[in-house]
């Protein structure tokens, strides 16, 4: 088959990318995929930053490290008692890298099995239906495919107060790597990255200082989630300093250290790194995207607009994943994916953005979806809440970790789920039974009247559900209306 007769081109192999390429494959569409990823041996790999550099290694050394910590720390607790603990960074970090290698392999197998053909280099978007595709080693060809799906990413946002050196100062990606664990580790930004990088190098043993520009931690999470983790990190060792306004950095090479200047309430500051790592967001990837005359809308933050469907400007081009609006998360960018492959294909896919799940993998962890009882607040919606503390939880207490609580939040005069949010280990896996129930419009009563089997982590769900209608069994009852 010659190349220009794919019926789509999705340009990006992300969780978005890839995923759409596969759906678009599965509904009998000609499909290529182009991505030019290529991992420091030079080698080309699917996923992008999700499987590279984002999720997956982000979750190994999660894992790894909450081991580490657990086994040090808190198995003499269950009456096990080990030796000698000895970190082997280098082993922990093959297994990172071994994980990657299996998982980006795996995604080459789906694109073999579902006839997706892989264009290794770059793609960039030169008409309506026209993109030009450069091979790595910089062989040009034309595409013209009848569809087009634009999932080019993001990438971390830089500072100018402190440009990254790959050394000193790196983004998310350096601190995946590091080769030893610094003595004293500086975060920039006390966000998603900064709270889940932040724990693996506490863990395995650095002094870890957050300094994040709000005055309020985790803002965009339930007020009361937030004030629970912030207390929470502070007694595990996580120093995060809020309201901090960093001004400058200065690297000296002969110490091996990083000075960060930064100014808060009280004046300002100074504080020395062996490391620092920059989180404060990240940007769409879409510089270089597109050329010549092409009408594709893309916002000032580099953002590609689109519509509820991910329809671009442009017709025949769609755009999904972090390079559109909305959450920055790989369950987001694939389920677009699947949407927009469905839509060419003559469905009438839609997807419900109110219930997108997320979950932040510090220990506890901290997942939602649906409104925080802020948001409920400022809005005028009347709700009744429910709390329900792991505290009260016989399983928690069999697992020696009582840490954190179950809120649902429910219309107060319909009863209909609004919100839920759980702090606690697992509360990853907890809430997808929370985002089927605000999926299929449930009440709390629907909850509270369902059987959970006993006993396990998700009776906290029922739990809140029954305290949301002001009968909880074991905890005692009490009912807040907003
Ligand atoms: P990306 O994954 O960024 O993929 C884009 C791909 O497009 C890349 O492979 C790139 O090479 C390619 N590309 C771009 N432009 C071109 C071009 N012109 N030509 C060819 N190829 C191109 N999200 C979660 O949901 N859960 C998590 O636990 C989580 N953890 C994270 C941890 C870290 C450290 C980071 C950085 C991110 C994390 N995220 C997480 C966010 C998640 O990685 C992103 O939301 C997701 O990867 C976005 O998917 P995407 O397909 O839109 O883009
Ligand atoms: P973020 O938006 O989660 O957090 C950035 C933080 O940096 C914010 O709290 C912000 O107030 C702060 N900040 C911004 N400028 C600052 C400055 N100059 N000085 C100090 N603080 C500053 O962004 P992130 O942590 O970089 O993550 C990027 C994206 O990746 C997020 O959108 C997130 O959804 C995604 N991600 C998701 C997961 C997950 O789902 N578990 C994990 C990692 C990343």
């Amino acid at each position: 088959m010659a190349q220009q007769d794919y019926d789509v081109v999705v340009i990006g192999a992300g969780p978005a990318g890839y995923v759409a390429a596969i759906r678009c494959a599965q509904l009998g569409l000609k499909t290529a995929c182009i991505d030019r990823w290529r991992d420091d041996a030079g080698k080309e790999r699917l996923g992008g930053t999700c499987l590279n550099v984002g999720c997956i290694p982000s979750k190994a050394l999660l894992e790894s490290s909450e081991l580490y910590e657990h086994t040090r720390k808190h198995l003499n607790t269950h009456g096990v008692h080990v030796g000698d603990v000895e970190l082997d960074l280098a082993g922990m970090m093959a297994r990172k890298d071994r994980l990657i290698g299996n998982l980006t392999q795996g995604i080459q197998g789906l694109f073999k099995a579902n006839k997706v053909t892989w264009l290794k280099g770059q793609g960039q978007l030169q008409g309506e239906r026209k993109v030009c595709f450069t091979s790595h080693d910089g062989k040009e060809e034309i595409l013209e495919p009848e569809h087009i799906i634009l999932a080019p990413g993001s990438h971390s946002v830089e500072l100018p107060c402190a440009p990254y050196d790959g050394k000193y100062i790196v983004d998310s990606t350096g601190a995946l790597a590091f080769d030893q664990v610094p003595k004293r580790l500086g975060v920039i930004g006390g966000g998603v990255i900064g709270l889940e990088l932040g724990s693996v190098w506490r863990r395995l043993g650095s002094e870890v200082v957050v300094l994040e520009a709000q005055d309020r931690f985790l803002s965009f999470c339930d007020d009361q989630v937030s004030q629970e983790a912030l207390k929470i990190f502070g007694k595990q060792g996580l120093d995060i300093r809020l309201s901090a306004r960093v001004t400058d950095t200065q690297v000296d090479e002969d110490k091996g250290t990083v000075t960060v200047m930064y100014e808060d309430e009280q004046g300002r500051h100074e504080e020395r790194f062996d490391r620092l790592v920059v989180c404060v967001g990240r940007r769409p990837a879409t510089d270089g995207l597109v050329s010549g005359p092409v009408e594709l809308l893309i916002d000032e933050r580099g953002a590609i607009h689109v519509d509820d469907h991910c329809k671009t400007t442009l017709p025949n081009v769609y755009a999904v994943g972090d390079a559109v609006r909305g959450p920055m998360l790989a369950h987001k960018g694939s389920e677009e994916g699947v949407m927009v492959a469905e839509r060419i294909a003559g469905m009438g896919t839609a997807l419900n953005y109110e219930t997108i799940p997320s979950v932040i993998y510090t220990l506890p962890e901290i997942a939602w979806v649906g409104k925080t009882e802020q948001e409920l607040k400022s809005k005028g919606i009347p709700y009744a809440v429910g709390v329900f503390p792991f505290a009260a939880s016989g399983r928690a207490r069999a697992m020696e970790d009582t840490t954190g609580f179950v809120k649902l939040l429910a219309h107060a005069d319909t009863d209909r789920l609004l919100g839920a949010h759980v702090i606690s280990s697992r509360a990853s896996e907890l809430i997808a039974e929370c985002v089927i129930a605000l999926e299929f419009g449930a009440s709390s009563e629907d909850l509270g009247r369902t059987v959970f089997a006993h006993p396990t982590l998700s009776e906290a769900v029922h739990e809140a559900a029954l305290a949301t209608l002001g009968h909880p069994l074991h905890i005692p009852p009490g009912k807040k209306k907003g």
